[in-house]
């Protein structure tokens, strides 16, 4: 009799774990084919972190940093780390960058994110007179495959107050992509933005050019396409301005091979109006663009503005610190332009 009641919990358990597993499994299906069709990562954050292989050690190793005619300093190779995953489209990823206090510090936070996707190269294009020795001493040690250009503003826009930063910079690495990648995808990544890995891993499958909302623009707080039944009606932005696409530097991908195809495609010196030059210039139809992030309705990247630092103060070389760690750290401390490049 006690046999008999126990059998009948037991068998009343087990069907209704069975049962438990089997939604469980059918709701997972259900999360991947809502995302399935126009995303390609995993519905939950958990999946997609853990779809991201082990690191490698983080082994400092040489890289050749070659001094190039043109103003321009050139390096390259292709990844041979283990995050290169053979038949996953490349994702060329272009980051202006100026030498100041915050700028090991801001390439850090990307390069830290950019470790979490596979088959990046990270084009790290300098605005400077000359490469500043603790960027390319920092990509030298990094795991990620980078490629460092240098370039500088031309010197007519430097002068004036609003100044139309990074073009110079990006520019190089769009012809750098022009010169070296067929497929993939082009991203203009700033130093000092947030970026979430999702929008990574999404934005690798662009076909011609994606969008997504950037936080943190305008008093707004967002610059957003505006996404109806999946496709682009309009676009939120704090600052309009006539813009046939107001849309932030950080709010777009580009496929690379329709890039190369639009040979005359180039960011206008124009303050403001650099991204909406950009995407004229590719004769990007409104009705072509590819909205991301769940149709627009994530935010994955923010436009973060760091706080200023000041020039670090010389290291005082007394007999206590003579000798010791602080003649190294001194050389990676930003003591204003020219002084430690
Ligand atoms: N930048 C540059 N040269 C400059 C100023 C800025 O290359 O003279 C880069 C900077 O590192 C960043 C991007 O251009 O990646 C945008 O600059 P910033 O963040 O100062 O502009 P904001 O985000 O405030 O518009
Ligand atoms: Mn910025």
């Amino acid at each position: 009799m006690v046999r008999a009641v126990n059998l009948r919990v037991v068998v009343t358990w087990s069907v209704a774990a069975t049962l438990l597993v089997l939604v469980g499994l059918a709701m997972r299906h259900n999360n991947n084919q809502v995302e399935g069709n126009f995303l390609r990562t995993a519905a939950r954050p958990l999946d997609a972190l853990q779809r991201v292989p082990p690191e490698p050690l983080a082994e400092p190793r040489q890289q050749d940093v070659v001094e190039g005619n043109n103003n321009r300093v050139g390096s390259g190779k292709r990844c041979d780390s283990e995050k290169w995953v053979e038949g996953l489209p490349p994702l060329y990823i272009i980051t202006p960058t100026y030498p100041r206090a915050e700028q090991v510090p801001e390439l850090t936070r990307t390069g830290q994110t950019l470790m979490h996707v596979n088959n990046v190269v990270w084009i790290v294009s300098e605005d400077a007179a000359v490469a500043t020795k603790a960027v390319v001493q920092y990509l030298n040690e990094s795991i990620l495959n980078t490629i460092y250009l240098r370039v500088q503003m031309p010197v007519k826009y430097k002068k004036v107050k609003n100044k139309p930063r990074g073009v110079a910079n990006r520019m190089a690495g769009l012809n750098w992509i022009r010169e070296h990648a067929k497929d993939g995808v082009l991203y203009f990544a700033d130093d000092d933005n947030t970026y979430d890995i999702r929008i990574f891993q999404q934005m690798r499958w662009t076909r011609k050019v994606s969008m997504f909302p950037v936080g943190l623009v305008t008093k707004l707080g967002v610059s957003t396409p505006i996404v109806k039944e999946g496709k682009v009606v309009g676009f939120y932005d704090g600052w309009i301005a006539k813009r046939k696409f107001p849309v932030d530097m950080a709010g777009f991908a580009v496929n690379v091979q329709y890039l190369l195809e639009r040979p005359l495609a180039s960011m206008p010196y124009k303050v403001g109006y650099e991204e909406d030059g950009f995407m004229k210039s590719l004769g990007i139809k409104a009705s072509e663009i590819e909205p991301l992030a769940f149709n627009c309705t994530k935010i994955w990247v923010w436009h973060t503005q760091t706080k200023k630092n000041e020039p670090a103060i010389p290291v005082n070389r007394t007999r206590a610190t003579f000798g010791s760690n602080l003649d190294i750290i001194s050389e990676q401390l930003w003591r204003g332009t020219g002084t430690n490049s």
